[in-house]
């Protein structure tokens, strides 16, 4: 990804400053002009970045600051506002460009923007609805389509991911991976190969859960459970964690065996059949499951959860039962609050650094939750990061495809995060704790301390509801 054109582009379209813009409004579109008929532009007339939204921009730059990619770069048409402009030309006519692409792909869909947007810009929706776009209309290269094959004909399939547990234990056990990592050949050859090698966490010991688990007590609650891909297969522990804490305080926990991914990583994507296909069949899998709600514990998946009302809209034999499955999806933070502490708190004296996940706090608007469950445990300080709403880089499989500027924003978060003096960082989505464990190591190589411990918010609860040592947690 070069920054040359979209400097090219912002000079050509002069919509640096807009906010002081006088006179005709360069983000105005007359839903008339666009919506309906044949479009000549970047976009078909399946969905286009809706104009009605795009209208809603008025272009103040509040959301500049907590844009990633506009804070590593300062280039306009790699902020929101920019790619908003962007969605309106193409509306207008242009054609879809590899530098329009380009500055699309970099987004990393954390949505700090929509959290930042004093008018309600949903450029979440917006966003979803361009990449699907760009994913019908624009030819990728061969490594990259090689690259995205890869990636997903892989990461939303549980079962070849857990097939890849031994192959990686291995690795892990001999020390292969150091090994290879040393010599840097992967990261001159294939970087995003060796991003992913990188990414890759310590495995334990599998843990699948069974069908049904039994509240301790008296029950309070049926829940359901989603177990995930990249959770189940490399965060065995969490999902057994998740579970016990639950049955402990008072749920049944039904798991469908027969459950797979939900399809967030393909809806984020833009890869809009099969992140529906994905989700139709989740829905199947929790049809009979008979729950009061379905409990996630991985933030882009339950965010994705919660929309499938609307991803399923157009289903006939979906819609409905779709809207009934959001409806009942927490996150595991939810539901804890909602039922209220029951089994008892052991004290944990530790000083935790507790990073939002963007799909948990952005998308799903958790933030209390988390702090409350973890606050409430006797002995534990919780310290808040410096510039929390700035992603970590991880943003599903964006670390991946664009792991230069994801390792960038590995770091300042590893920076900011050393700067609170916390022992243990805490988070509540896989791909954070993948990214962060990556970037807390890289700091701690460079710096020559000792990295810091990683653990799940609910791995967290776990511990204190069963007493267990803190070092069960710090060794990660
Ligand atoms: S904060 Fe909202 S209205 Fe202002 S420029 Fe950003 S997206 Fe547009
Ligand atoms: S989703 Fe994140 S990376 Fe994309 S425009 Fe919004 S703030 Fe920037």
């Amino acid at each position: 990804m070069t920054q040359d054109p979209a400097t090219q582009r912002r000079e050509a379209t002069n919509v640096d400053g807009m906010a002081g813009t006088q006179g005709a409004d360069p983000l105005a579109v007359d839903p008339a002009d666009v919506l309906g008929g044949p479009r000549a532009g970047a976009f078909d007339e399946k969905s286009p970045p809706d104009a009605a939204l795009i209208g809603d921009c008025v272009h103040c730059g509040f959301c500049l600051p907590t844009c990633p990619t506009y804070v590593l770069w300062g280039e306009e048409m790699d902020s929101p506002r920019g790619r908003i402009y962007l969605m309106k030309e193409g509306l207008e006519g242009e054609p879809m460009t590899d530098e329009m692409v380009g500055h699309f792909d970099a987004c990393l869909g954390c949505m700090a923007c929509v959290t930042a947007c004093p008018s309600g810009v949903q450029y979440d929706t917006l966003i979803e609805q361009t990449r699907a776009q760009v994913e019908r209309h624009h030819e990728r290269s061969a490594s990259e389509k090689a690259l995205r094959g890869l990636i997903f004909s892989l990461f939303p399939h549980p079962k070849r991911l857990r097939l890849m547990r031994g192959p990686l234990k291995v690795m892990q056990r001999t020390g292969l991976d150091r090994a290879v990592r040393r010599t840097g050949l992967l990261e001159r050859l294939a970087p995003q190969l060796a991003a992913m090698e990188k990414l890759a966490p310590r495995l334990g010991k599998a843990m699948p859960l069974p069908a049904h688990i039994t509240a301790i007590g008296e029950r309070r609650m049926t829940v359901g459970m989603l177990v995930g891909c990249v959770q189940g297969a490399f965060f065995p522990g969490v999902n057994a964690a998740t579970a016990r804490v639950l049955r402990a305080e008072g749920c049944d926990v039904v798991v469908p065996q027969d459950q797979g991914c939900c399809g967030a990583l393909s809806v984020h994507a833009g890869r809009e059949d099969e992140g529906k296909a994905f989700a139709k069949a989740l829905v199947d899998a929790f049809d009979d499951a008979g729950v009061e709600r379905i409990v996630v514990n991985a933030a882009g998946c339950g965010s994705t959860m919660k929309e499938y009302a609307e991803l399923l809209a157009d289903e006939p034999a979906y819609a409905d039962r779709a809207r009934r499955f959001a409806e009942l999806v927490r996150d595991v933070s939810e539901v804890l609050l909602e039922l209220g502490p029951r089994a008892e708190r052991h004290p944990l004296d530790v000083t935790i650094a507790y990073h939002d996940a963007c799909h948990l706090a952005h998308a799903q608007g958790i933030r209390k939750q988390p702090r409350d469950l973890l606050t409430d445990i006797p002995g534990l300080t919780l310290k808040e990061i410096p510039e929390a709403e700035i992603c970590c880089g991880s943003a599903g499989i964006y670390n991946i495809l664009h792991p230069e500027p994801a390792q960038e924003l590995g770091d300042r978060k590893a920076a900011n995060i050393v700067k609170t003096g916390a022992e243990l960082l805490v988070t509540a989505n896989p791909g954070c704790l993948m990214q962060v464990t990556a970037s807390l190591d890289r700091h701690a190589e460079q710096n020559g301390s000792r990295p810091m411990g990683m653990a799940h918010t609910i791995e967290v609860l776990d511990a204190s509801i069963h007493g267990a040592p803190l070092s069960t947690l710090m060794d990660r």
